[in-house]
């Protein structure tokens, strides 16, 4: 429908994209011109207006005006600038790490100067760090901005004003794009011209955005995604419904033993869900089921049930964990319920040489493995299957849409495509769940093991830390094991690793009547591997750890967990990382240690994780703290990325998109294509086919 427009054209055909911008423009799903268009600002800044040093907040990104009082150069273990500026309302420091000789002459006191930048707290005062600054001429001062000024999601190397100056281009062949919801729609909804909406969102009036919100206009594009995320996963799933799977039609006596060895009962809830699942292979079009069930609920259990009807069907299965920890632990639990049954489990790891993998790639080609246990090494490297039956994906956020499938593609052996069942901890409201993942049946776990003590949590200042480390030793005292994570907010793996390894060696220090362990990111599989087997045969009493534990690690005896810099951390991952305790029959505690002060957001999600353990209050907590800010509605349900629409906050529309994605279904076919091609992700490999071609 675009043919024949500007829009439809390559973005290389705009002025000044070379081959190397139009990569990282690809890196961002933007190939076409069009694409340039819904590339939508994650938030704005506004320098529109000046703001008085007395009314700034912490965590505020405003324009400040002011005259300079003193500048001087410090030593704080590094030489940094300081220079401080008053407008008649306060003072504010401007903090520079990093600055010249010339610099620090220009900053001289009496000067004029107009800065931009994020502020901070630092102990009672109000600072700037490397703020972004113009000297004034005070005769002459520069006009401010007109509107305010959007941030778009980008990818190294690639400037915001390259672009904002590549989307101003694209913006004047607006009027091109053609008209796809249906006229029904439009007239019942009463939504402004597609053309006038993506202008605002691209260059907003102050006015208009209500502290920076996306306001009325963007309900429309919102509207529009959600109806395209439909109608793509109702093509995905009638897609699915035409493929044909093995009926696996044998009795599963493989569960019949296991389940009489288990020192336990399954619960009602994993008995339920296992028959859902049950009934699923058995049909000869391929199950496409997600269980959901809270952290600890029993998932593995439920998962080795399914494995174990695809085997005793004669299929083999590929359970594929998202960590290579999580990976090795399936593994043991596996081996340890399923080796006496004569069920042979292979664990195929990234870290594993050629030679070592060859033997186990040969048992899985000759049929003699009968479930392969791995992260996404297990698609990524030759690993072929006799009779692939069943795929298995634990903790399934952590993979992509179009990992799904290209597994899924994997497994075909001639006409048959194998039965997919996907878990998560990840708390999803039911319909919901229906919409984000409607490509999918839905089963919920939702009963927890008998016998849990609920888990207490506290949030203490860093300043306790020593009340802390006295916990811990009071812990292994009664024979209790403790998990001490260290988070970062850096993105630098080998940070959080650095950050982990002084944690520890002071812990050392500290408790040396301990045996404190180390896992991070950074060492080889077999050693983090034997770390964990110590701390689950309880060798070791405390585990430090970066993050790589936050999902599914499982050692019932762990009974203490403490979270650094949980200020600065999601509610869903603290959720997650909490989980880990609590398993066992003793009472548990989580210590959520932060720096001081707390901004009022963290503070809240704080306050959540004290007050309830469940993962649905967590969510819908999450969910509004997410929802507030300035953050626009780029949140991230599982694996569905959407650019504006927020599943959950947009419920509200889902009727009425419903409604509209029957008539274009029914009436304007046609646009079907169009609809999903404008709004579905094309990032790194093209997400969009993929989701019709499987
Ligand atoms: P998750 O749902 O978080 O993946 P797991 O599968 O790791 O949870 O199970 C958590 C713990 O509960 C494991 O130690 C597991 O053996 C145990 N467990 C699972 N099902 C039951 C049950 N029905 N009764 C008692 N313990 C159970
Ligand atoms: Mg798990």
């Amino acid at each position: 429908m675009l043919a024949n427009t500007v829009l439809h054209e390559p973005v290389s055909q705009l002025r000044g994209v070379g081959t190397a911008l139009s990569e990282k423009l690809g890196k961002l799903g933007i190939v076409r011109v069009a694409d340039l268009l819904f590339h939508l600002p994650l938030r704005y800044q506004d320098r529109t207006r000046i703001y008085s040093i007395a009314s700034l907040r912490p965590e505020q990104e405003v324009l400040v005006e002011g005259e300079i009082e003193a500048t001087e150069v410090i030593n704080r273990g590094r030489t940094m600038l300081l220079c401080h500026i008053h407008d008649g309302t306060g003072l504010l420091t401007l903090r520079f790490f990093h600055f010249s000789t010339a610099q620090k002459y220009s900053l001289a006191k009496g000067v004029r100067i107009r800065c931009f930048g994020e502020v901070r707290q630092a102990g009672f005062k109000l600072e700037m760090a490397h703020p972004e600054y113009q000297l004034l001429n005070t005769n002459d001062p520069p006009p401010l901005e007109n509107t305010l000024t959007p941030t778009y999601p980008s990818t190294e190397g690639l400037q915001q004003r390259t672009l904002r100056r590549l989307i101003t281009l694209a913006l004047e062949h607006a009027d091109e794009l053609p008209e796809l919801l249906p006229p029904s729609a439009l007239r019942q909804h009463q939504f402004p011209a597609l053309r006038e909406c993506l202008q605002l969102l691209h260059n907003p009036q102050g006015g208009k955005l209500d502290n920076g919100r996306l306001g009325g206009i963007s309900t429309r594009l919102i509207f529009e995604e959600l109806l395209a995320h439909q109608l793509g996963v109702q093509q995905a799933r009638l897609a699915i419904q035409q493929v044909q799977a093995p009926a696996m039609l044998e009795e599963n006596h493989f569960w019949q033993a296991l389940r009489h060895a288990l020192p336990f009962a399954p619960t009602a809830a994993q008995t339920r869900v296992i028959s859902e699942i049950t009934h699923d292979l058995q049909q000869p079009i391929p199950m496409n089921r997600l269980v959901q069930g809270d952290v600890g609920s029993g998932k593995t259990l439920v998962a080795v049930a399914a494995a174990l009807h695809a085997i005793a069907n004669g299929f083999q299965v590929a359970l594929m964990a998202p960590t290579e920890l999580l990976a090795e632990q399936h593994y043991q639990n596996l081996q340890r319920w399923l080796e006496p049954l004569g069920v042979e489990t292979v664990f195929i790891s990234g870290g594993q040489t050629a030679r070592q993998r060859r033997r186990k790639v040969e048992n899985l080609l000759l049929g003699i493995g009968h479930i392969a246990v791995g992260t996404h090494a297990l698609f990524q490297n030759s690993v072929e299957f006799l009779q692939l039956g069943l795929i298995i994906i634990d903790e399934q956020h952590r993979f992509g849409v179009h990992q799904r499938f290209a597994l899924r593609e994997k497994g075909k052996q001639g006409e048959h495509y194998p039965h997919q069942l996907v878990m998560t901890a990840t708390p999803i409201p039911r319909t919901l769940a229906m919409t984000a993942y409607g490509d999918m049946d839905y089963s919920v776990i939702d009963e927890l093991p008998p016998g849990r003590t609920p888990i207490t949590t506290v949030a203490l200042s860093n300043e306790r830390r020593d009340e802390v480390i006295e916990r811990i030793a009071a812990a292994s005292r009664e024979g209790r094991q403790v998990y001490w994570v260290c988070t970062l907010i850096e993105e630098s793996e080998v940070l959080q690793c650095e950050a982990a390894e002084k944690t520890a060696e002071l812990l050392r220090e500290r408790l040396p009547h301990i045996q404190v362990g180390l896992v991070h990111g950074r060492l080889h599989g077999s050693e983090k591997e034997r770390i964990m087997r110590e701390f689950k045969q309880g060798a070791l009493q405390l585990l430090v750890a970066t993050t790589v534990i936050e999902v599914g690690v499982d050692v019932p005896n762990a009974s203490l967990m403490v979270i650094e810099n949980a200020e600065r951390m999601g509610l869903a991952q603290l959720h997650q990382l909490r989980g880990r305790v609590g398993r066992g029959k003793v009472a548990s505690s989580c210590v959520l240690l932060y720096q001081a002060p707390l901004g009022k957001t963290a503070r809240k999600r704080l306050d959540a994780m004290r007050t309830t353990t469940d993962g649905f209050v967590i969510a819908d907590i999450d969910l509004e703290l997410r929802g507030s800010g300035e953050v626009l509605g780029t949140r991230q349900t599982g694996d569905v990325r959407l650019k504006i629409a927020s599943l959950v906050r947009d419920q509200h529309w889902l009727p009425a998109v419903q409604t509209a994605a029957r008539d274009i279904v029914a009436n304007y076919p046609e646009r079907l294509e169009a609809l999903t091609e404008r709004w579905l992700q094309r990032v790194g490999e093209d997400t969009a086919t993929r989701f019709f071609q499987s």
